[in-house]
């Protein structure tokens, strides 16, 4: 992606120039053939609660193409995105989220899972209405699926993204506002979107610790987001300092390796089944508490 910034000084992103390189069309051509051949999975990452309990689990999709080995997810969705392969991928991670998420409910691992979903999706005709008839499928409860977003999708035909966030809350469906603070975040943004959450971009997270700035950032985000009635997750938490400034600035809930890295989906089962009662606990708390 490129960013550039258009005649109102709003930021639009491009897919770069090189859209038709023979590199990016054998990679599409893989990408859609690995889709038919059900080698995309996904990978799962909790976001946990400051009191240890764990709020949710993202859903990212992991590719590993046989000949160069791991495609990063932001190279092949930008491929997807610019190629109208969109709604295929966006529909196999449901349908593969959702599944999941019946196989963990049937072992009583009621843990909600987050989607990605990109602004083409939401421009979809019937898109609300597909989430619902694959919920009602799997036989999922529409409070088990939470779909992350981005204020990218006001960028075209705000009133059509508008219309189809509104049917998806009507559904159940739970929002999350992803990458906030990165792109044109405003306040209008904030207001139009129906969502319940609102995830604070790993760029500000990174260097909590250390830059009084990107402090001050999360702070106000933090602040604006509980005035909205909603729960504020961090993302990109690898270390306990960070994790100890967030909880002291109000932050409701973070993301990050110092919980988690996005585990397959065995792994998962087993870090939920290993955390379900006790929520997880940073090493540090679990050391005072056996002192
Ligand atoms: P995102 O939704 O903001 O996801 C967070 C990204 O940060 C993930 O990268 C995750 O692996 C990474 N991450 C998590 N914790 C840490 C940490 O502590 N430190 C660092 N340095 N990184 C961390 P990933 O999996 O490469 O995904 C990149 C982006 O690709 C995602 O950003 C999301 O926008 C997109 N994406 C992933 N899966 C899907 C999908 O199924 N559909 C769509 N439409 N987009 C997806
Ligand atoms: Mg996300
Ligand atoms: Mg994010
Ligand atoms: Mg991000």
């Amino acid at each position: 992606y490129q960013a550039k910034r258009d005649r109102t000084g709003v930021e639009v992103y491009e897919s770069k120039r090189d859209s038709n390189t023979p590199d990016r069309l054998g990679l599409l051509g893989d990408l859609r053939r690995a889709l038919d051949a059900g080698d995309v999975e996904l990978h799962y990452q909790p976001k946990v609660r400051f009191d240890g309990q764990v709020a949710g689990l993202e859903a990212l999709v992991r590719w590993v193409h046989p000949e160069r080995g791991r495609v990063p997810p932001d190279e092949f969705i930008a491929i997807a995105e610019s190629s109208g392969l969109m709604p295929h991928l966006t529909e196999y991670v449901l349908e593969t989220a959702l599944a999941q998420v019946a196989r963990w409910r049937a072992q009583g691992l009621n843990t909600p899972v987050a989607v990605n979903v990109s602004p083409r999706d939401v421009h979809t005709p019937g898109f609300a209405g597909a989430v619902a008839a694959r919920l009602a499928r799997h036989g999922v409860p529409a409070g088990s699926l939470q779909l992350e977003i981005t204020e990218h999708v006001l960028l075209e035909d705000p009133q059509r993204a508008a219309d189809t966030l509104a049917g998806l809350t009507g559904h159940g469906v739970k929002m999350s506002l992803d990458d906030f603070g990165t792109g044109y975040s405003s306040l209008v943004h904030l207001r139009r979107l129906p969502v319940s959450e609102l995830k604070i971009d790993r760029s500000f997270v990174a260097r909590l610790a250390v830059d009084n700035e990107d402090a001050e950032i999360v702070r106000c985000t933090v602040d604006l987001a509980h005035s909205l009635g909603l729960l504020v997750v961090a993302e990109g938490v690898e270390d306990d300092e960070t994790w100890e400034r967030l909880r002291d600035l109000g932050c409701d809930a973070v993301q990050g390796w110092l919980v988690a890295a996005a585990m397959p989906p065995d792994e998962a089962t087993a870090w939920l089944l290993a955390r379900g009662e006790r929520g997880w606990h940073r090493q540090v708390d679990l050391d005072r508490v056996a002192a």
